[in-house]
């Protein structure tokens, strides 16, 4: 069966999940008060539909209590937002997504039981920083407050050694989860594997113990 998702608010944000979604061949209905949004995203979601989401009557005739996960993306009125998302977690709804315009906002949509909240500007700010400054760091992905996936490039320091020269996982605690080498990837990369300067890294661990290995093995 197709997981069904549904975005409610097509403004940038709410839009442009709702587009990869569809590209993605998944099911989306898409919902927004206002009109030519909803025009808008007619041909591109399974089903469009103009409709004010702070009207529980409404979300229920749309049937959103059987949904996989529904994304409010309704950032600028947040009182619509948090009424929406309330409203969809006392329907049931397993996953709600919502889009945090500040700190209080992210505050009440996680009171009233949003599964995940995202500051897309702040996130992508903190995605950003983390990738300008240190130029060995191809890309970032935040697994939780404490956690995070990176792509460095190795440097001298690691060129021609072993992951078990440089025992890795036992001085910085972090795991290396792929190597890769002129375009060719090697995932899970066993002991025995030589490093070379200009490789591209992808390390999983605790954000100090990658800022640790960042400052000592790059
Ligand atoms: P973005 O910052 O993602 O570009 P935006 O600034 O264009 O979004 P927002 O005010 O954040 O717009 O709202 C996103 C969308 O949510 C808008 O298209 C708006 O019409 C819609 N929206 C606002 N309130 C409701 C509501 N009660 N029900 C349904 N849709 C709503
Ligand atoms: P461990 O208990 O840390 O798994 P081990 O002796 O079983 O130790 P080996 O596979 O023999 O591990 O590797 C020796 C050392 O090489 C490991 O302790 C670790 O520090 C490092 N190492 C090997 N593979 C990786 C990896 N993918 N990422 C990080 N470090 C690694
Ligand atoms: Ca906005």
């Amino acid at each position: 069966m197709k997981k069904q998702f549904a975005v409610i608010g097509l403004g940038r944000f709410g839009g442009s999940i709702c587009r990869t979604l569809s590209e993605q061949g998944a099911e989306v209905l898409a919902v927004d008060i206002d009109e030519e949004r909803v025009n808008e995203f007619t041909p591109i979601a399974t089903h469009a539909v103009i409709a004010d989401s702070t009207d529980e009557s409404v979300l229920k005739s749309l049937g959103l209590r059987n949904f996989d996960h529904v994304i409010v993306a309704i950032g600028d009125n947040i009182h619509a937002s948090i009424l929406t998302t309330l409203i969809l977690k006392e329907l049931g709804v397993k996953k709600v997504t919502a889009k945090a315009q500040n700190d209080y906002h992210e505050k009440v949509l996680r009171k009233i039981g949003a599964d995940f909240v995202i500051h897309p500007e702040r996130d992508m700010g903190v995605r950003i920083a983390n990738n300008i400054t240190s130029t060995s760091v191809l890309d970032y992905l935040e697994l939780s407050d404490k956690h995070s996936i990176v792509e460095v490039i190795a440097g001298k320091k690691m060129d021609g050694k072993t992951l078990s020269d440089l025992d890795v996982r036992a001085n910085y605690g972090v795991n290396i989860v792929a190597i890769k080498e002129h375009g060719y990837i090697n995932v899970s990369p066993r002991a025995d594997q030589t490093v070379h300067e200009g490789d591209i890294l992808i390390i999983i661990g605790s954000d100090p113990d990658i800022d640790r290995f960042k400052k000592q093995m790059l």
